[in-house]
């Protein structure tokens, strides 16, 4: 099976691209990836299982304890984390505890690490929910994915196995009043016959659009390291993303490439 999956609740401290000394939450089952979108380029491999199933699911007070553990740990040495991040093998927000887990992560920043950052990153899909948008406030980076300008481009990169609606998605991420950061993976390739390209000259143009009306804090642009979901993918040239992020900011957004 192609596809990396974590085996572990607290993984890391690894060096992060985008966040530097990061340790990692992993909400979702060990050796299992839980998701409800089915990206072409997820690391995780294909989502099999879209319903979170409660007894594959970390028990929020162990997760806890190992997080409060391995932060006392890491204290004063060169891996004490920089950020604290909900990641893993799937989509953190899925979690039926993920609200009082992140209340808790927060505190125990504030204990152990208080210079690290409380990282999300997330699909985005259960904004629809109060409760997970007002949790999603607490975290001092909420990282939220958009890639696309159109919703045709979005379902066929991103897969979504529930319902989405583009305009109803940027009218949640505008809600957050900019104390948000867009992540946008670009990337090329075939899906049987039918070729995404999300990196076409229309696509960026409405694409920005969409984050003029959001406008994040932060846009990170990316694009694929590891191996993919979907074979055969292409990953976007440096100097392709320099350009693209050139117009973000000539669109009065801050944004940096991370490769
Ligand atoms: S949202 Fe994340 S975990 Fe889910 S399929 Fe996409 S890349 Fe993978």
């Amino acid at each position: 099976m192609r596809g990396f999956l974590f085996d572990e609740m607290i993984f890391g401290p690894v060096q992060s691209r985008r966040l530097g000394v990061s340790l990692g939450i992993n909400l979702l089952p060990l050796h299992d990836k839980n998701c409800n979108f089915n990206c072409i380029y997820c690391e995780c491999g294909w989502t099999k299982t879209r319903q979170a199933i409660k007894q594959d699911l970390p028990v929020s007070a162990d997760l806890l304890i190992a997080l409060e553990q391995k932060l006392q740990e890491l204290s004063g040495t060169e891996w004490q984390p920089e950020s604290i991040t909900f990641a893993g093998n799937g989509e953190p927000t899925m979690h039926p505890d993920f609200v009082e887990i992140l209340t808790e992560t927060v505190e125990l920043k504030h204990q152990y690490a208080p210079k690290a950052v409380v990282s999300v990153l997330s699909n985005g899909s259960m904004l629809h929910k109060p409760e997970i948008f007002e949790a999603l406030k607490l975290a001092d980076n909420n990282i939220l994915k958009l890639d696309g300008g159109t919703e045709d481009t979005i379902r066929r990169i991103n897969m979504p196995l529930k319902a989405f609606r583009l305009n109803e998605f940027i009218q949640q991420l505008s809600r957050f009043n900019g104390n948000l950061t867009i992540q946008t993976l670009f990337v090329r390739g075939f899906i049987g016959k039918d070729y995404v390209d999300n990196t076409k000259a229309g696509e960026v143009a409405a694409w920005i659009k969409l984050l003029k009306l959001i406008h994040p804090k932060m846009v990170m642009i990316y694009t694929i390291e590891r191996e993919t979901a979907l074979e055969g993918l292409e990953r976007i040239p440096k100097h392709e993303l320099d350009l693209i992020v050139k117009q973000v900011r000539e669109n009065g957004l801050q944004a940096d490439v991370f490769t």
